[in-house]
């Protein structure tokens, strides 16, 4: 079995952002040179996500409507009185820091409106994603 590894860095430019990394995360599947395996997509961040779904500009005002309505950020939260950011580690912490995704012949197997995408909660910052490719 092989295992390949790969970290990007993307800048994020506000606090709240989405941002589409499919295409990178299919350039670093394609380099693994796995057909048969699974795809690991992983952010070492507490104040970060990943999400798999539709990537159209009205779904994206509506992810981040429902984030800041869910999470409420300012909302009287104990951690933000260290850095004003408890929203952002409670939605990181529901929605997610990874997602696996799996390979069948050299392609990501996604639907149709299903896109790889990074999820700020607390930005801008420059975030890692760390992609790992295990399989034959
Ligand atoms: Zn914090």
């Amino acid at each position: 079995m092989k295992i390949f590894t790969k970290r990007l860095v993307i800048k994020t430019s506000k606090r709240f952002q989405i941002i589409n990394i499919t295409s990178e995360v299919e350039k670093a599947v394609k380099e693994s040179g796995v057909s048969e395996g699974v795809c690991l997509i992983h952010l070492p961040h507490a104040t970060a996500a990943v999400i798999l779904n539709e990537y159209e500009p009205r779904i994206v005002e509506d992810y981040l409507k429902w984030i800041v309505e869910t999470f409420r950020p300012g909302g009287g939260w104990r951690h933000d009185e260290i850095d004003d950011n408890a929203h952002a580690h409670l939605a990181s912490s529901i929605i997610g820091s990874g997602r696996f995704i799996p390979i069948s012949r050299g392609e990501l197997v996604r639907g149709t409106w299903q896109e790889i995408l990074l999820v700020e909660l607390d930005g801008p910052r420059d975030r890692s994603v760390v992609i790992q490719v295990l399989g034959e």
